[in-house]
């Protein structure tokens, strides 16, 4: 029984062991297992028991144009008939090149350089190691000390572990971590906002918070500030309040701190502009990371995204990044997702996101008003997230032994429509969301149903 964890991604909804679990692949529960995928096309996926489920979470906020796409097919055959692998100590690729020039052309906002691996966990420590570098190279050895928020999420390995905030993923490596590390609140209004503040005395609270923790630490031992700009599978799609993200710049300016941003889940597009940060103001990160929507899940891959002022420091400095790994800017990685970058452009993808994002704003208001156990409904672009609260007016979350998110998400599952697992925390509970995050193509139709079958989801728990 992991039911006494905080919270935890593993939330299994049976309680009896499969007597039939005679699979060699270690699945993520040993209880439920998987359901076995054939086929994917557009938005839906076709199980091998005959179902077909509509994708409203695109995997993990991954398949940003839809699955089985033959031009992404076609361009990654292409890449294997070209080359399939080489080592980037050695050599470099065209699509790796490309993709690169493409997502950084013109240097926006000062981003230079584009550092491509596999994985979002990948990304973010090659993004901490570059912050240590950096202070390496200025001579300011003393800054170790990475601050996060509760409830971020930032990936799996040990030190993103360490500096995610998901407690349950925690359980079992207390200890096994990396040791600079503190952590300050979330910016999550609907939790966190105090009843009589505005939004106006929020951001400066959440400010004042993390300048006296940058005190305290010692603000010299301060080497970064890590948040996703829209908070992903932590909270649930929340946007930050009005002026944080540049007070955050700010103050990372005051002390010398370097401000990194995980746009892994929010970023590519998700949330109706490229970058998320784009959307608040002019709060520009030294080093940010992107990973899902990047591939749109036809390959691995995810990226850093380096800011001239730290690209400098190494460039006339030790002139090398210290870091690698084998299938760094993997070229059929690389030629993936330049194709799906290629798409997202010609077809006008984030565009459409926007606006098909206003529309799924308005079903879910709709059609969840009456839903006695919706405490709230946020999200921005095709992102959103609808937390369930035992009583509306005190936001009192279920019993986390009630699974009422998972049981939610089963339910539209059984009703053929895939959301997001529940996995946040709240005040070190397991608190109950479910999250939509569909490929950019799906129809205002396609969006109708989720919206319906989520709305008699949630109806059936009652
Ligand atoms: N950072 C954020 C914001 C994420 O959402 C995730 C994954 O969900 C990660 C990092 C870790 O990425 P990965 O699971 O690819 O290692």
């Amino acid at each position: 029984d992991i039911t006494h964890l905080p919270s935890t991604q593993y939330v299994n909804t049976k309680s009896t062991l499969d007597s039939e679990d005679k699979d060699h692949l270690l699945h993520r529960s040993f209880i439920d297992p998987p359901s076995l995928v054939e086929r994917a096309e557009g938005v839906n996926l076709f199980l091998s028991d005959g179902r077909k489920i509509i994708d409203a979470c695109a995997g993990a906020a991954v398949a940003l144009i839809g699955h089985g796409n033959k031009e992404v097919h076609q361009a990654i055959v292409n890449q294997l008939q070209k080359v399939s692998y080489v080592h980037t100590q050695s050599y470099t690729t065209q699509p790796a090149e490309d993709l690169a020039n493409l997502i950084l052309q013109g240097s926006p906002h000062g981003l230079e350089k584009a550092f491509f691996v596999g994985s979002g966990s990948e990304a973010v420590e090659s993004a901490l190691k570059l912050a240590r570098q950096y202070y390496f190279e200025k001579n300011e050895p003393e800054r170790l000390h990475i601050i996060s928020r509760r409830q971020g999420y930032h990936g799996n390995t040990m030190a993103t572990m360490t500096i995610s905030g998901n407690l349950g993923r925690k359980v079992p490596f207390e200890g096994f971590s990396y040791p600079h590390t503190s952590q300050v609140s979330p910016a999550f209004a609907y939790r966190y906002m105090q009843e009589d503040e505005t939004e106006m005395e929020y951001t400066p609270r959440l400010l004042r918070e993390i300048e006296d923790e940058f005190l305290c630490v010692g603000p010299h031992k301060v080497m970064a500030f890590i948040a996703e700009p829209v908070a992903g599978s932590g909270i649930g799609s929340a946007t930050p309040p009005a002026g944080y993200l540049a007070g955050l710049r700010a103050l990372c300016d005051k002390y010398g701190v370097l401000l990194i941003f995980d746009e892994i889940m929010c970023g590519v597009g998700r949330t109706g502009t490229f970058f998320a940060f784009e959307q608040e103001g002019n709060a520009v990160p030294d080093i940010m990371t992107i990973a899902k929507g990047l591939g749109g899940g036809y390959a691995p891959i995810s990226g850093v995204l380096v800011h001239k002022r730290v690209v400098d420091v190494l460039r006339h400095g030790s002139k090398a990044f210290n870091h690698g790994h084998t299938y760094q800017a993997h070229p059929t990685s690389c030629a993936a997702a330049l194709a799906v970058q290629k798409i997202i452009l010609r077809d006008g993808l984030i565009a459409r996101c926007a606006a098909m994002g206003k529309i799924l704003e308005s079903m879910l208001r709709t059609e969840l008003r009456d839903c006695w156990s919706v405490g709230d409904i946020r999200g921005r672009g095709l992102f959103w997230t609808v937390e369930f609260v035992k009583d509306k007016k005190t936001k009192e979350t279920f019993d986390p032994r009630i699974h009422f998110g998972a049981r939610v998400q089963q339910a539209a599952f059984d009703e053929g429509v895939a959301l997001y697992p529940c996995s946040g925390t709240v005040d070190g509970k397991r608190g109950d969301h479910v999250m939509l995050a569909p490929p950019f193509i799906i129809t205002e139709e396609e969006l109708s149903t989720v919206c319906k079958v989520l709305r008699e989801a949630i109806e059936s728990q009652q």
